[in-house]
């Protein structure tokens, strides 16, 4: 049977590394696949062909039983920081397919995850559970729509294959798209075990690939470390403002292209509390959502030291360089976090009490166990009722602060609340609906619950009728949640 052409283009860059950065490897076949979801927009904005791929012929590429033309998969050699403790890590359980290349000539990761065992594994079956691939698809189309710079997620598949972890659970492979999938954790592994040249050709990789323009500076190193202090410094903003909870900032899950990575433990926070945790193995709280941006730098420290050998001969000046560079990033992410609010508050123009007025409602939220994203949406739709906070009167006392505000700089109420609709989701994606959405996927192969809660999630700024249903909050009995990874 002929291969569907199915507007493959690949072109494998990251194999011109030194073979120390991977290894050659094809996935392991599976028993029988099944496409179960496939995003068909994505692979349309790929310059793929979505009817080519949409049935058996998609399953047999994205299960990995099958390898597009142009093709030459590849393992993935990276480091990383785990909870702070520094371990070799890698694809041990996923395999990079190549890098597709669209007919507007950017170039994309094509990368199985659950795709068998590698030379990376450690004593991992290199397989991956339905269930938790389904989450990642859902949850990174989510951060999408929400503007957030992401990996995305082309096709789910499943294997006939049980993977056996605390229960015997339905096997799945995903097909992730990303800019790239380098990691900090990838400088680590090169600094660590590589020769300066070998940390050298990953760098000047990195700055051909991703930052063209930092190239041309005289200390082209030192801009590089700049650049991904900058894309974290925006990225961690995006996280903040809409409540996500990464749950596994090892460095190795840090994205040098400023891309979220790693769809494991994560999960939107309901009530506003900074120490929000949900993943059941930080017992610590070190990825806390009030952490983030702590850890962020901490990861960007990682970084910079690996790449301190390329930044100076002098390596007392360095470590000066770089320690400025980092220095900045508190600066960075304050300056979008800010931007970020006042367009949630409808806030035209700056003024040196907006941060205070900020705080204060922060606090508030947090005193009165306020939901933190319909908040924002009942002040965008000035629907401030039933809730405890709502009632409160000083919550009247900051309303009227923030109306005054409001007023002193806004071309219209009109500006104000078209400015507010545009930076308040109707909808994130809910713990207790994408939990009904798996449930109904793994337990009775049902997935239309999940593909309503995918649609309504592909532009939650339109607020649309459809949406209105999935701002409601879980009901009390559903207790705290909790994720986990690694399965
Ligand atoms: P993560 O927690 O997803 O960042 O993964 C950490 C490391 O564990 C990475 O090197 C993964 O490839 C590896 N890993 C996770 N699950 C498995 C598995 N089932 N089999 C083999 N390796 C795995
Ligand atoms: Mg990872
Ligand atoms: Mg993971």
């Amino acid at each position: 049977q002929a291969i569907p052409e199915a507007g493959w283009h690949f072109d494998n860059s990251y194999a011109t590394l030194p073979e120390t950065f991977f290894t050659r490897l094809n996935p392991t076949p599976v028993r029988s696949p099944k496409l179960v979801i496939f995003n068909r927009p994505l692979a349309a904005a790929l310059g793929l062909q979505a009817d080519a791929l949409d049935g058996e012929a998609g399953a047999e590429v994205f299960a990995g039983n099958r390898i597009p033309p142009g093709a030459k998969p590849i393992a993935q050699a990276y480091a990383g920081h785990q909870f702070g403790q520094f371990t070799m890590l890698g694809d041990g359980r996923a395999l990079l397919m190549g890098e597709h290349i669209t007919p507007q000539g950017e170039r994309f990761d094509l990368q199985w995850k659950g795709s068998g065992r590698t030379p990376y594994s450690r004593r991992g079956d290199g397989r991956a559970a339905l269930g938790p691939m389904l989450r990642e698809y859902i949850i990174s189309e989510a951060m999408h729509g929400l503007g957030i710079p992401t990996t995305r997620s082309l096709a789910v598949v499943t294997t006939g294959e049980t993977v056996i972890r605390e229960d015997d659970l339905p096997g799945a492979v995903l097909m992730r798209v990303a800019s790239s999938h380098l990691r900090v954790g990838t400088f680590q592994y090169a600094a660590q075990w590589g020769s300066d040249e070998e940390l050298r050709a990953l760098a000047d990789y990195t700055l051909q690939r991703h930052f063209p323009q930092a190239a041309e500076q005289d200390n082209r190193y030192l801009a590089l470390l700049e650049e991904v202090i900058r894309r974290q410094a925006e990225l961690i903003a995006k996280w903040q403002l809409v409540g996500f909870v990464h749950g596994v900032m090892n460095t190795d899950n840090m994205s040098i292209c400023g891309e979220t990575i790693d769809y494991g433990p994560c999960a939107f926070m309901d009530t506003y509390d900074p120490a929000t945790v949900f993943s059941s193995i930080d017992y610590q709280g070190r990825y806390a959502y009030g952490n983030q941006p702590q850890i962020a730098v901490w990861n960007l420290a990682r970084f910079a030291e690996a790449l301190l050998p390329l930044v100076d001969e002098n390596q007392a000046k360095a470590v000066q360089v770089a320690q400025d560079a980092l220095s900045r990033f508190g600066e960075l992410y304050y300056r979008n976090w800010l931007a970020g609010m006042r367009a949630k508050l409808g806030l035209f123009g700056e003024e040196a009490d907006d941060v205070a007025l900020m705080e204060e409602l922060l606090n508030l939220l947090q005193k009165h166990r306020a939901d933190y994203t319909n908040t924002f949406l009942a002040l965008t739709f000035d629907q401030q009722r039933d809730e405890a906070l709502f009632a409160a009167p000083e919550f009247a006392a900051w309303q009227e602060k923030w109306q005054a505000r409001q007023k002193r700089h806004a071309p219209s109420d009109d500006a104000v609340r078209q400015r507010m609709k545009a930076s308040n989701p109707a909808l994130i994606p809910r713990n207790h609906r994408v939990e009904a959405a798996l449930e109904a996927a793994v337990q009775e192969g049902d997935y239309s619950v999940l593909e309503r809660l995918v649609a309504a999630l592909v532009d939650p700024y339109a607020h649309s009728p459809e949406q209105a249903e999935y701002a409601t909050l879980p009901p009390d009995s559903c207790g705290p949640y909790r994720t986990y990874c690694g399965t």
